[in-house]
């Protein structure tokens, strides 16, 4: 679409391979990756150099099934 923002992470982070692999609901791509990424939790974590895990959402929430 034109003129949107992606994340700056968005090509390497672990829910883009997710979604790829029909694991990952299209919805969190559509309001974070590529649309409010601002407020997602992952994106800060990566920015503070804090430790998360690859199955964790942009809201902050685990997903077990992620894997
Ligand atoms: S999940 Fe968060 S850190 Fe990963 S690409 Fe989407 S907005 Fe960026």
């Amino acid at each position: 679409m034109k003129g949107k923002s992606v994340c700056v992470w968005f090509e390497v982070c672990p829910l883009k391979r997710f979604y790829e692999q029909g694991k990952l609901d299209k919805k969190w791509i559509e309001n974070y990756c590529l649309g409010n990424y601002l407020k997602c939790i992952r994106k800060k974590m990566e920015e503070e150099g804090a430790e998360h895990p690859g199955n964790m959402l942009p809201d902050g929430t685990i997903d077990e099934n992620l894997k």
